[in-house]
């Protein structure tokens, strides 16, 4: 498992075999979580360590209550650990965000209704452009909204597109902001499975163009499987890192590696690890 060109795992077994050796981009130290209510306390997160490269992929799987939004919401800067240490790039989740150098890519599309599809991926860019920050160069936009079909679209409202439509729109969005770090929470749930089968390979395509991080949320193991370096299997109550599975499958992905041995050996090692630490 371990590969020679990753140079600061923090835990054991945590080496992509994607090649995406180019130093870490979130690391995640010693974090744990507790979220009290007046009636009763829940340990959402205890001790999680991780290190993600830059470039990499990283899917995080589990069941419900693992876990996992909260720990995407952490590296996200959107809530604060109670012990442990996250960088990004060398900076605090908080300054991170400020720098905006996350793109969060949500569950529900969340597009602006009386924007179209291009005025929709292109707003949160132009807002970070004025603000000095990154986003992709418009040529660069438009190769990514061609890359999922959306071209003829360009000029439609969101009503008038599929459910599947306007999570590419989401996806294209995310991109487009040109941020180093994507955090996405589920972002197919919605969609039924053959919509969702094919929006796995338009992101990975997106993804292979912009050379992002990602941080991927997920509880589909074949979803996890086909995308991602490596695949954190979280276990509930309290949320922990259960297992690492780097997946050897070569890129690009295609759907045919998933009737493969590779593949269907990875698919069984990870539900075996889900069914072994399940409570
Ligand atoms: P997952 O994303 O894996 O479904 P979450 O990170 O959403 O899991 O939640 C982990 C645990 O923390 C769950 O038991 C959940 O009920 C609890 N939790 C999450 N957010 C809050 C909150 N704001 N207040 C209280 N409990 C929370």
């Amino acid at each position: 498992m371990a590969d020679q060109a990753h140079p600061s795992p923090v835990s054991p077994g945590q080496m992509s075999s994607g090649g995406r050796s180019k130093g870490a981009a979130v690391t995640i130290s010693g974090v744990t979580k507790t979220f009290r209510n007046r009636s009763r306390s829940t340990q959402a997160l205890t001790s999680v360590d991780l290190t993600i490269d830059r470039g990499e992929f990283v899917t995080l799987l589990g069941p419900s209550g693992c876990g996992k939004s909260t720990l995407l919401h952490i590296v996200g800067g959107l809530i604060t650990p109670d012990a442990g240490v996250v960088t990004i790039d060398g900076s605090t989740p908080h300054a991170a965000r400020s720098k905006k150098q996350f793109g969060l890519i949500p569950q529900a599309p969340a597009l602006v209704p009386w924007r179209t599809v291009h005025e929709n991926i292109l707003f949160l860019s132009t807002l970070n452009k004025r603000a000095g920050q990154t986003a992709l160069p418009p040529t660069q936009i438009d190769e990514l909204i061609e890359a999922v079909g959306l071209t003829d679209f360009c000029h439609a409202y969101p009503h008038e597109l599929s459910g599947g439509m306007q999570q590419r729109v989401a996806l294209v969005r995310g991109f487009a902001l040109g941020a180093p770090v994507l955090l996405m929470d589920e972002p197919f749930a919605a969609l039924d499975e053959i919509t969702r089968a094919s929006a796995r390979y338009l992101l990975l395509d997106l993804w292979s163009r912009t050379g992002a991080t990602v941080i991927f949320v997920t509880h589909s193991i074949p979803e996890a499987v086909i995308l991602s370096d490596r695949v954190v299997v979280m276990a509930a109550r309290p949320g922990r890192v259960a297992a690492v599975e780097d997946i050897t499958l070569p890129r690009p992905r295609t759907p045919e590696m998933e009737d493969e041995t590779v593949f269907l050996d990875h698919l069984r090692r990870l539900r075996n690890d889900l069914r072994d630490h399940h409570t």
